[in-house]
């Protein structure tokens, strides 16, 4: 669907909305004067049913671009519920007091047209290409030995340029704040406005991080550089907005409401399923998997907070927020809500920047710790089981395609000499400098988990046994070449690999028994090499 299909799409459903909203009203004006000229009790019945539509005009209206009949709807309908709750008996004149105010609001509809809401341009699509990422660099200590470790990552580093009119435009850029250009960095890197910042500096307490976002920083690093660690966060800087759009499932019985929340979030990049059934929600969560569930409280067949809990009897969402998307504006009743279930409240109306804003933050929040979850703490690299499902499932998709897929073990030479030597912090830090050089290496469809220790498996897809080999040759070279920093002492270290394709093993458990023999003869062979698993003849 593109851009202006939304554009389009969201133009028909104001216009549908805005008839729905000429009847509503017509049906609530009807049934006020019913009740304002009969004689006799009033069924709370009636009054219930009145309370209802003008609950539903009060959630929706705003959106649409009716905000003052929207707070109207609401005014009505605060009034009405206090009437229920109260068992009052309202007297005739009170109703036909309504029933006017009713009239009014249909009268201003005819009167004004719809607000035209004007959104800000969404920044969200960011230019994504396959050229290497740009770094600029202000930096004077530890420059050498940044360039080439970034350069060894696939960065494109180069001194940032000093002249505004120079073609070569850096995505991030890495100024030294103390040393030589502790007072001129400002205006040279204000030469590069898009670009990312990221600041070092010597102290790393309070004042010096503070300052550092006072400066624009989204990145902070304190000499001695932490290599790996500043590699990551450049990762994570720049590969941001080139992630999987995120997922959201929308339950809301109303469902122009519903599809219009559904093509506010996709015009701003954010995916979302529409549920309309409170029974289809179980189904919804399997099929789609979503980073974040809003929910409506006033629901025919069962309420939100019902729903959020039936949701919650199942630990696989456990990580899922559940957020309620309701007219209520009551503190105490969205008090009530949330301590049954669910993790925050958004009211109803919300302007469609709000909605976008308020998913966008819960969303990240919530991939994020998925991620944190399925993944090892040190490396970022997927964990031991999941790598392990990964494997059956490439293993099955070859069965299927006939495609080959190769498994690859990988296993970092001598690291128990690294570890006694420079001490376990250091060996931390080669465990992690491996991680990133196969992540950043490898490519995309790629999976790469920590398997044990210093033990690395990495699963490649629609690859032969041939490709397979030149990957993991390059990046044993490079790995070989890197320099290991260990306080002031510099040394390289080195891994063997294992690999096996698919095609030989059919079996996911053979496959990885395979790759690890393979790596075994690497090691018996003399090490920092890569050898390939034969089946026999
Ligand atoms: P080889 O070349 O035969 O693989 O020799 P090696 O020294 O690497 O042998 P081995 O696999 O037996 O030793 C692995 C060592 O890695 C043992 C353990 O102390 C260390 N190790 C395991 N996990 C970690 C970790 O998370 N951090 C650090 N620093 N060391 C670890
Ligand atoms: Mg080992
Ligand atoms: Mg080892």
């Amino acid at each position: 669907m593109s851009a202006s299909d939304i554009e389009t799409r969201l133009a028909e459903l104001k216009q549908q909305y805005v008839l729905r909203l000429r009847n509503d009203l017509q049906t609530l004006i009807a049934q006020t004067r019913v009740m304002s000229t009969r004689e006799g009790v009033i069924e709370v019945g009636a009054l219930e049913s009145v309370r209802q539509g003008l609950h539903r005009i009060a959630g929706s209206a705003g959106s649409f671009g009716y905000p003052e009949v929207g707070r109207d709807a609401r005014e009505m309908e605060v009034w009405l519920q206090t009437l229920i709750e109260a068992r009052g008996v309202p007297a005739p004149s009170m109703l036909g007091a309504l029933h006017e105010r009713l009239r009014d609001v249909h009268r201003l509809l005819d009167a004004s047209p719809a607000t035209v809401v004007r959104e800000p341009e969404s920044g969200y699509r960011a230019e994504s290409g396959d050229r290497a990422v740009r770094v600029g660099l202000l930096v004077d200590a530890e420059r050498e030995s940044l360039t080439q470790a970034l350069a060894g990552f696939g960065y494109e580093c180069r001194a940032l340029p000093q002249d505004a009119t120079s073609t070569w435009q850096p995505d991030v850029i890495i100024v030294d704040t103390a040393g030589q250009y502790a007072t001129s960095w400002q205006p040279i890197a204000e030469q590069s406005r898009h670009a990312v910042r990221v600041l070092l500096s010597d102290s790393g307490d309070f004042a010096a991080r503070l300052q550092a976002v006072r400066d624009g920083a989204q990145g902070f690093f304190t000499h001695p550089l932490d290599i790996p660690a500043l590699e990551r966060r450049l990762r994570h800087l720049v590969s941001l907005p080139q992630q999987d759009p995120y997922r959201v499932l929308l339950i809301d019985d109303d469902e122009a409401l519903a599809e219009h929340y559904r093509l506010t979030l996709k015009r701003a990049g954010i995916e979302s399923r529409v549920v309309i059934e409170p029974a289809d929600v179980l189904t919804g969560m399997r099929d789609f998997v979503p980073d974040l569930v809003l929910i409506d409280i006033n629901m025919p067949d069962c309420s939100g907070p019902e729903l959020a809990r039936v949701i919650r009897l199942d630990d696989d969402w456990l990580r899922v927020p559940l957020i309620y998307l309701s007219a209520e504006h009551d503190a105490n009743r969205q008090a009530q809500a949330l301590a049954q279930a669910g993790d925050d409240f958004l009211v109803k109306p919300i302007s469609d920047v709000s909605l976008v804003a308020a998913v966008t933050a819960r969303a990240q929040r919530s991939r994020q710790l998925s991620l944190a979850l399925a993944r090892d703490g040190l490396t970022g690299l997927i964990k031991h089981p999941a790598i392990k499902d990964l494997i059956e499932i490439e293993q099955s998709r070859s069965q299927r395609t006939g495609a080959s897929a190769c498994v690859v073990m990988i296993d970092i030479d001598r690291f128990k000499s690294v570890n006694d030597t420079y001490g376990h912090g250091t060996g931390d830090y080669v465990i992690r400098l491996l991680a990133n050089l196969l992540r950043q290496r490898l490519r995309r469809v790629d999976h790469v988990g920590r398997y044990g220790g210093e033990e690395f498996v990495a699963v490649l897809p629609s690859c032969s046994l041939a490709d397979a080999h030149e990957a993991i040759e390059r990046i044993r070279v490079s790995f070989s070449q890197l320099e290991c920093i260990a306080g002031d002492q510099i040394f390289q270290a080195t891994f063997s690999a294992g690999i096996a394709s698919t095609l030989d093993w059919t079996d996911a458990e053979a496959l990885l028994e395979a790759a690890d023999k393979a790596m075994y003869e690497a090691k018996q062979g003399g090490r920092n090499q890569v050898c390939l698993a034969r089946p026999e003849a």
